[in-house]
């Protein structure tokens, strides 16, 4: 070995990096093609060098596979929450508010064929209508009730709500007006023939039971999840079920506050499962998310 070889070894490392000038690498290149135990040299260097990529490319990979799926599931957990969020301000705003009876509600008309209109004040904004009909008195009774929501007070295009019920010279036709408030059912078209009197339309109390079956789903779950807490594989099932009851309370609360009463249950349960859904999946992402971020926290900890 020489000093030449000395000098080439020195800047071999550099040469290896290609980071060298193009004049040296030109004295270099020339020097490995006359000198074997240089090339010999940098074969050595280059091998552990080509080795380390490899090796490292696997875990590399996970870490930004495991990144990209933590990112993904920030952007859903933000998305599903927003959703919730609208989704519960849209019920708010949308629930209907019910006109108490007044003169001035509505007009009921008879045609010229027998129908009869019923001409809602301008203010009202949506009505509904439930059918019955009595077979003693072959009287069909009609069971009304008008609204607005927040929402339809402050948007623009209110159409003006006409009901029309038609003519059926079989069957009498009594209609009463629900005033949803506690008061009594007014009757404002037909015979008063007693039958129907001092009627009082009562909210729905259906979010009682149901409130009171996810509360006890939930303590079921919880002694459960208690007295299995060594068998890992029930756990994470019970865990995922234990969401259910919690993304339904969660969702009552946040859309109906503490009120368990509705006169439009129907549409209220709607929304409350609609959320609820929302929430079960924000949840389980936001879990997800938790349990990755107490991995990597517990790795640097061990590192
Ligand atoms: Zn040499």
């Amino acid at each position: 070995m020489n000093n030449k070889c000395n000098l080439i070894r020195d800047i071999l490392p550099l040469y290896v990096e290609d980071m060298v000038s193009t004049d040296t690498r030109e004295f270099v290149s020339e020097h490995l093609e006359h000198c074997e135990a240089c090339r010999a040299e940098l074969e050595h260097m280059r091998k552990p060098a080509d080795i380390i990529p490899n090796t490292d490319i696997v875990p590399l990979r996970r870490i930004k596979k495991e990144l990209f799926i933590k990112r993904l599931q920030t952007v859903f957990l933000t998305a599903i929450l927003a959703c919730a969020i609208v989704t519960v301000i849209f019920g708010i705003l949308t629930s209907p508010k019910f006109f108490s009876y007044s003169d001035d509600l509505f007009n009921v008309d008879s045609g010229a064929d027998g129908s009869i209109t019923i001409a809602f004040d301008n203010k009202v904004t949506g009505y509904s209508c439930m059918k019955e009909f009595n077979d003693e008195t072959k009287t069909e009774i009609y069971q009304i009730n008008a609204w607005t929501t927040t929402w339809d007070i402050y948007s623009s295009n209110r159409g003006k709500q006409n009901m029309v019920i038609p003519f059926d010279r079989e069957t009498n036709v009594q209609i009463y007006y629900a005033q949803n408030d506690g008061s009594e059912d007014v009757l404002i078209y037909g015979i008063n023939d007693n039958a129907y009197q001092d009627t009082v339309t009562l909210p729905r109390q259906i979010f009682l039971p149901y409130f009171m079956l996810a509360f006890l789903v939930l303590a079921i779950l919880a002694v459960l999840r208690f007295l299995l807490k060594n068998k890992q594989a029930i756990i994470v099932w019970i865990d995922r079920s234990l969401l259910f009851p919690i993304s339904y309370m969660a969702a009552h609360l946040c859309t109906k506050g503490i009120s368990f009463t509705s006169y439009s249950s129907k549409r209220d349960f709607c929304i409350i499962v609609l959320v609820a859904m929302l929430f079960y999946f924000a949840m389980l992402t936001g879990i997800s998310l938790y349990k990755a971020k107490k991995r990597t926290s517990q790795k640097n900890f061990e590192d």
